[in-house]
């Protein structure tokens, strides 16, 4: 008999069917709802999930997330322990270390997520109108072009201000608004400054998040980059090739909330930047899953400088090939 404990634990059924269905379309504490896919629902969606079960009040499916996965996908029950990562925990650094408890990390309120939707979507057409024209130049020297503005919403604040989401006050500075979308709603937005320190500030009360989520095809290979307009700039040279996203700085429990979606993929491309904290990175990744394998920046510190030596055919053919020396290695 397969012990599926860690698994079970490993696994929320929350995002594992949030991934598939999308964004809850209501909430009551930590129960997220979804109209049931196993049956005609109704408007009152009548599948409920925790972060153990799940259950159809219409239908009365219900099970754990393996039962999901075999139900939905028609698998057997081995195949769906394997489709979820095995049965294994994942394994941990040999030296312990203090260790924190792990807590599940929820998106943040659906009131917070309105109104940032609400502001990106401003901030966007301030971005493609008049008085974005210099940040796009920015944008455009990066290697970003205006249909990648428009693909991941990119947005411009033209004068620092103050705002409201939800309950939080938000400071916003002037600069360009990178949100990062899961199921077409902010998880945190972040801003990058044009002058002053840090660059990059994080719009208070949102929440890590997989960026890039919202935009994955299912490839074979994940290339993690560090940060968001390396995604956003790979994602052009080589999204028709592969699938590329970025954790940015979430810690390890907020990468943990993805693993339903990590899980999917055979090979795990590490594509951090060419330094101490790159390095980092990698070792961390290796240490958790065979599947992951480094991409190395072919020159400058990351994708970006890369680009800006090797314009667009360089950086692509750099890619496509050690894709394939992988490959070739077995
Ligand atoms: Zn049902």
């Amino acid at each position: 008999m397969t012990d599926t404990q860690a698994l079970k634990e490993r696994v929320d059924c929350r995002i594992l069917i949030a991934t598939e269905l999308g964004d809850p379309v209501q909430r009551s504490g930590s129960a997220w709802q979804w109209r049931c896919p196993f049956h005609a629902d109704g408007r009152t969606p009548s599948l409920t999930a925790w972060q153990d079960g799940w259950k159809c009040f219409g239908c009365g499916a219900h099970g754990d997330a393996i039962a999901w996965v075999m139900k939905r996908r028609n698998l057997t029950f081995l195949e769906a322990v394997q489709a979820l990562g095995g049965a294994d925990p994942l394994p941990t650094r040999p030296q312990v270390t203090r260790s924190t408890p792990l807590r599940v990390r929820e998106p943040p309120s659906a009131d917070w997520r309105q109104d940032a939707l609400g502001a990106v979507e401003t901030l966007h057409l301030h971005l493609l109108g008049p008085e974005g024209e210099r940040a796009r130049e920015y944008l455009h020297r990066r290697g970003i072009t205006d249909e990648d503005i428009r693909l991941w919403k990119l947005g411009y604040i033209p004068a620092d201000r103050l705002a409201r989401w939800g309950d939080v006050e938000v400071k916003l500075p002037r600069g360009i608004a990178i949100p990062a979308l899961v199921g077409g709603v902010p998880w945190y937005v972040k801003v990058r400054r044009p002058t002053g320190g840090p660059k990059y500030i994080q719009a208070k009360g949102g929440r890590s998040a997989l960026f890039g989520h919202d935009l994955l095809q299912g490839k074979a290979d994940l290339l993690l980059c560090e940060g968001e307009f390396d995604a956003i700039l790979m994602r052009r040279i080589v999204g028709d090739v592969l699938d590329v996203a970025t954790f940015g700085s979430a810690s390890e429990s907020d990468i943990r909330l993805w693993l339903p979606v990590l899980v999917q993929y055979p090979s795990l491309l590490l594509g951090f930047d060419n330094d101490a904290a790159g390095e980092r990175a990698r070792q961390w990744w290796y240490e958790r899953t065979r599947r992951a394998h480094g991409l190395l920046v072919p020159t400058g510190k990351d994708w970006t400088e890369a680009w800006l030596k090797l314009g667009d055919e360089g950086l692509r053919e750099y890619v496509l090939e050690n894709i394939g020396a992988r490959d070739g290695q077995g």
